[in-house]
């Protein structure tokens, strides 16, 4: 008995090493009844704009049971390098992508930060640490909550959450789908498969486990469907028998194959290895960018400024629906607004914008400019900003105010 138990042992961890372990697919059966629709109301304001940069911020909580587990912050920030890469199609192996198969390659044109602000408002590196007694995690959450030997998660309307933790040969990774729990929203990595420095599994040491997992995050289905000629949903990725492992030569034909190309191995969803996965299609994009929209799941972060560390105050950021409504009922006001090349600035109901500080952000929250000591009533060149969507802020101590600019 002993023996056929080390046995199994030994081949179930021989097997999570040699390919791909997702648990996705097995956590989202476990959860589907939990599912709940995660509607936020519209309360971000507004919709994407075609092909802006959509940025998110991350807090990764890493939770160690011993040295090894607790991976470096060089190694955290590899993985934000990856998966900037890999989500603006700027991965150099990209030029490995057959010629078949360039044309269905896209830049998301979606890009990570770790979070320069925690959910208080004060300046965060976007990193926690936290010992653990758990050895080793399951696909069943409790990584996400500080009862059951966890972190809990920071707003998951604002931050992408990413749990890194050892979960042995359970998975290499799993994620949630938009619409999940909120609680339990998320990604979570096996600490030897996340970024692409420091000790990692040979066959997972280029970043890609969590490339694939947030693409799940993002509502991508896997490559296959999940069934024998299964279905993805997505129109350019080509219909396969199932998942490749390792690393398959162009073409790998199956009886699924719609033409001579066959499977589409290097796609992220596929199971293959780091090294052999380098594209997202233009439709996984549009699905992806899909979630931000007015009414998507994902859409509060669209509001997220948690990128930028110059926001970080004593005071808690605005959440969704104080931003809606300082946008009605604002003390400074901005006029053109639509605006072309210059934007006047008032105070109002008695607030004086003398010496204050302006900043503008774009739609994603990325810092445009700043303009400190303002006058009562300034006249602010605004002719050097594209066209769509900003934020203007007046930080005055710890409270902040936000009016939305319509750049023409
Ligand atoms: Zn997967």
């Amino acid at each position: 008995m002993r023996f056929i138990f080390l046995f199994t042992f030994l081949v179930t961890t021989v097997f999570a090493f040699a390919q791909r372990n997702c648990g996705s697919t097995l956590y989202n059966s476990r959860f589907a009844n939990e599912m709940v629709t995660q509607q936020n109301n519209s309360t971000s304001s507004r919709d994407t704009i075609v092909d802006e940069i959509l940025t998110i911020p991350v807090v990764v909580h890493v939770l160690y049971n011993n040295n090894a587990q607790n991976i470096s912050d060089a190694q955290i920030r590899s993985q934000i390098d990856v998966l900037n890469e890999d989500f603006r199609g700027m991965n150099a192996d990209g030029s490995n992508t057959p010629d078949a198969f360039k044309a269905h390659a896209a830049d998301a044109k979606i890009m990570f930060c770790l979070a320069q602000i925690n959910p208080e408002g004060y300046a965060a590196k976007g990193i926690v640490r936290k010992y653990t007694s758990t050895t080793t995690f399951e696909v069943n959450d409790a990584m996400k909550f500080n009862a059951a030997g966890g972190d809990n998660a920071w707003n998951p309307k604002k931050y992408l959450n990413i749990w890194v933790c050892n979960m042995g040969s359970n998975a290499i990774g799993y994620a949630s789908q938009p619409g999940a729990q909120i609680d339990r929203d998320g990604v979570v990595i096996q600490y030897n498969a996340f970024g692409r420095i420091g000790s990692l599994m040979s066959n997972f040491n280029k970043g890609r486990t969590a490339t694939h997992e947030v693409a799940h995050w993002l509502g991508l289905r896997h490559i296959w469907g999940d069934n024998e000629c299964g279905n993805d949903g997505i129109n350019d990725t080509p219909q396969q028998s199932f998942y490749n492992n390792n690393c398959p030569s162009f073409p790998s034909v199956s009886s699924c194959s719609v033409d001579a190309n066959g499977d589409m191995f290097m796609n992220f969803m596929d199971y293959t290895n780091d090294a052999c996965m380098n594209m997202f299609t233009h439709g996984q994009k549009t699905k992806m960018r899909g979630q931000f929209a007015i009414n998507g799941p994902r859409n509060s972060f669209m509001n997220s400024f948690a990128c930028d560390s110059s926001m970080a105050t004593a005071a808690p950021l605005p959440d969704d629906t104080s931003v809606t409504v300082k946008t009605i009922a604002p003390s400074f006001n901005i006029y053109p607004n639509p605006a072309n090349n210059e934007m006047n600035v008032v105070g109002l109901n008695g607030f004086d914008l003398k010496g204050q500080l302006l900043k503008v952000y774009s739609a994603s929250g990325i810092l445009q400019f700043t303009k400190s000591n303002l006058s009562s009533s300034e006249k602010i060149n605004i002719s050097h900003l594209n066209s769509g969507v900003y934020f203007v802020a007046i930080i005055s101590g710890k409270d902040r105010k936000i009016v939305k600019l319509i750049k023409q």
